[in-house]
């Protein structure tokens, strides 16, 4: 569960204060997939940052799974970030390597010592010496891989390389390599606002699926209204700075 208590957000320049997030209270359930609806520089992308600290909220605090995060330090913050998947408009995937390297990246980053094997008891593991740990991490990580190429549909891109996919292809790959370490929660930055209407269909129909297979909490932040109306089951529509309106989709859709 994410909670937001009273969260602003300011940006303090020479002469100027601005207010980006005013007095934000939201929570979203386990297993939601939660819309954050609102218009262009409305503080949507903001508060979805302020939700793994890419932001630091001016006050108010963040909750994740009940630990408030907003003041970890680096260390305890790296760990909840584990917990949490990103995706963004942009795809940000790595240029120079192949879609399965791209998926893998996520848990190639991850220190011998810190990996939480998915098929092992962590006792086992930890029991283990380290090269005996480098190998089941490296057989870990290509399971992992085979199953996520499945999942999103590519199975035959496994070698390609982002510059030979297609924009709904490059946005499956990003889901992809978010989901690598199993996170709890999955928050898409308009995650589909440069893909045509078809393209954000079949992506957002694999979000819910991937919702549904694996309970992965979704957070969606969009100007898109279709967006929402098609897989949120939960909505909050933010119009300068403020959550204005927040609740079950056909109770907020009422309304509009
Ligand atoms: P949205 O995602 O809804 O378009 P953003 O969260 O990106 O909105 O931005 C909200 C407002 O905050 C915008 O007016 C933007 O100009 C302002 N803003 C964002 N980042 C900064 C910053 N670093 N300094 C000053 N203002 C900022
Ligand atoms: P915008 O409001 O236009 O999205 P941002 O300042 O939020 O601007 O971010 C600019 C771009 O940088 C985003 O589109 C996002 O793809 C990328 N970005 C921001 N933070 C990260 C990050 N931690 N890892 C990868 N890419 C990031």
């Amino acid at each position: 569960m994410i909670k937001i208590k009273n969260l602003t957000k300011t940006y303090q320049n020479k002469k100027t204060k601005t207010t980006v997030l005013n007095n934000i209270n939201l929570e979203i359930e386990d297993g939601d997939i939660f819309g954050i609806i609102g218009m262009s520089g409305a503080g949507k992308s903001t508060l979805i940052r302020c939700m793994n600290l890419l932001e630091k909220p001016t006050s108010g605090s963040v909750h994740i799974d009940g630990i408030n995060i907003t003041n970890l330090d680096r260390k305890s913050l790296s760990k909840v970030r584990k917990n949490i998947g990103m995706i963004f408009q942009g795809f940000n995937l790595l240029m120079q390597k192949t879609v399965e390297k791209n998926i893998a990246f996520g848990l190639e980053i991850i220190r011998i010592k810190d990996f939480v094997p998915e098929n092992m008891k962590i006792n086992e593991y930890k029991s283990l010496s380290y090269l005996e740990k480098r190998k089941v991490k490296k057989v870990e990580t290509k399971r992992k891989v085979s199953e996520l190429l499945k999942i999103i549909d590519l199975e035959d891109k496994a070698k390609a390389y982002p510059s030979m996919l297609s924009g709904g292809q490059r946005q499956r790959v990003a889901i992809a390599r978010a989901l690598a370490t199993n996170p709890s929660v999955l928050l898409c930055d308009e995650a589909t606002s440069a893909l045509d209407s078809m393209t954000t269909k079949s992506i957002l129909t694999l979000l819910k699926k991937i919702n549904e297979e694996t309970k992965v909490t979704i957070v969606i932040i969009t100007h898109e209204m279709n967006v929402v109306k098609e897989i949120c089951n939960k909505v909050a529509v933010i119009d300068q700075s403020e959550i204005i309106e927040q609740g079950s989709a056909p109770d907020v859709f009422k309304n509009h």
